[in-house]
């Protein structure tokens, strides 16, 4: 079982299985996709951090806390790159779900209005946070101290350095989209809020 914090500590660390199907998402997202983001990206982010911090001070720690012990760190950016982008991944393939999108759990929705007006808004602002990515990087919807926002990272960048409680995400590196739908990320992003956005996950999160 996927742990959606990721907060056990596992030496090594595995590869955890898609919560679905490899065809599951299609064809939002296809299992050509699926097949090199997960089989090949996300299991190489793993392997790489496994091969790095072998018998380091990092060796037993939780990925989580990997991540914040080398933030920042000129001479650990290899390994924090290597586990954020394992951490962003699982929760990313949380994030996402067959017979997705559509409206939020009422305390979610609750939320959602209060910081954004409507959910709608709140999807546009995912969206725009999405194409104002400039290169490879993340969207998010987080849980800022009592307020949810939308906010972008670059590369391997979490919003768990920021002190900020990740909700759900959309993976906006070329990787996610490019076979399904070329330099078109906006289909690709509008596609995934309208019929695979998990928002029961996001819901699990915000707690
Ligand atoms: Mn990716």
């Amino acid at each position: 079982m996927m742990s959606n914090n990721q907060t056990t500590a596992v030496s090594p660390h595995a590869l955890p299985a898609l919560p679905y199907a490899d065809d599951a998402l299609s064809p939002v997202i296809s299992a050509n996709t699926i097949g090199f983001h997960y089989g090949k990206h996300h299991k190489t982010y793993v392997d790489n951090l496994n091969k790095l911090i072998a018998g380091t001070e990092y060796a037993d720690l939780p990925l989580a806390k990997i991540i914040t012990a080398t933030a920042g760190a000129a001479d650990k950016t290899a390994i924090f790159n290597n586990a954020a982008q394992t951490w962003n991944h699982t929760f990313y393939w949380q994030s996402l779900r067959p017979n997705g999108g559509g409206e939020p759990p009422a305390g979610l929705k609750q939320k959602i209005e209060a910081s954004f007006g409507t959910v709608d808004a709140c999807r546009k602002e995912l969206a725009t946070a999405a194409m104002a990515q400039f290169g490879s990087g993340w969207t998010w919807l987080v849980l800022d101290g009592d307020k949810l926002k939308v906010v972008k990272t670059g590369n391997a960048d979490v919003p768990l350095t920021a002190g900020k409680k990740p909700l759900l995400t959309i993976d906006v590196w070329e990787h996610a989209y490019y076979l399904d739908y070329q330099n078109r990320r906006l289909d690709y992003v509008n596609a995934v809020l309208d019929k695979l956005i998990n928002w029961n996950f996001a819901a699990e999160n915000l707690g």
